[in-house]
């Protein structure tokens, strides 16, 4: 069953002229980083309100305490596995034009993908709530918390979506705008249950999008738009596709 749908599904990706890749927290899995929902979460074990926007805004030292924990002691010292290391190699082919993240891992450019979308953002940037000016984490010590901004001591906030937070306009654009472009959509890891990330998938299919599902058990997706469902570990799935297409 499964080596039958990869054959339909690599059939679809040579033909497509524009195929876009959507993952979420599944993709990191196998990195280490356990998603933030459900029993083994991190929201099981971190109070998630800690990262609510109007918290921080009242409380960036205890907020930060928790960020730096999750985000930059754990979250930031995680590797790429083969599922990144094979989308950016399909992305070196031609076979994959972008890819949109929900996750804010940076893993997919470490792998070495280039044409990113961080729908949620990036631990990689930080961003200064007073002069708007944004560092590089390199740039940054996390010694003492919370960190300030070094041109006007403002008070430095990591360029992710904080509950509470609206997705940024520019980069809500791109990604709609890449689901409609998109021929072949590629989904890794994701159940599709975080609003308004878990649209994207619908906006591609509604502009006659073929929706490609690579999950290790059926997602809210599943049933409704996805064409080709490739059950299975993402490593297992996209290794194999990117052993057939050269
Ligand atoms: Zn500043």
């Amino acid at each position: 069953m499964l080596e039958e749908n990869i054959n339909k599904a690599v059939l679809d990706l040579k033909v497509s002229k524009y195929t876009v890749v959507f993952t979420g927290a599944g993709i990191s899995v196998e990195s280490g980083i356990p998603p933030f929902r459900g029993p083994d979460g991190l929201w099981a074990k971190y109070d998630p309100s800690l990262i609510e926007i109007n918290h921080f805004y009242n409380n960036p030292e205890i907020s930060w305490k928790m960020i730096k924990e999750i985000f930059y002691d754990f979250i930031e010292k995680a590797k790429p596995n083969t599922a990144h290391y094979a989308i950016a190699s399909l992305e070196k082919k031609g076979y994959v034009h972008s890819i949109i993240t929900q996750n804010i891992d940076n893993l997919h450019q470490v792998a070495g993908s280039k044409n990113v979308y961080e729908y949620h953002g990036t631990i990689k940037r930080l961003k200064c709530v007073k002069c708007l000016k944004e560092f590089l984490r390199e740039e940054i010590s996390l010694e003492e918390l919370a960190p300030k901004c070094p041109l006007c001591k403002g008070l430095l906030k990591p360029e992710f979506v904080f509950f509470g937070e609206p997705i940024p306009d520019k980069i809500n654009k791109l990604s709609f705008y890449e689901a409609k472009r998109a021929q072949v959509m590629l989904i890794v890891g994701t159940t599709g249950e975080i609003m308004p990330a878990s649209l994207i998938p619908y906006t591609a299919k509604e502009s006659g999008c073929k929706i490609i599902e690579v999950n290790i058990s059926k997602s809210s997706y599943t049933d409704k738009i996805t064409d080709i469902f490739l059950s299975g570990k993402a490593s297992n799935v996209l290794t194999k596709l990117n052993d057939i297409l050269h």
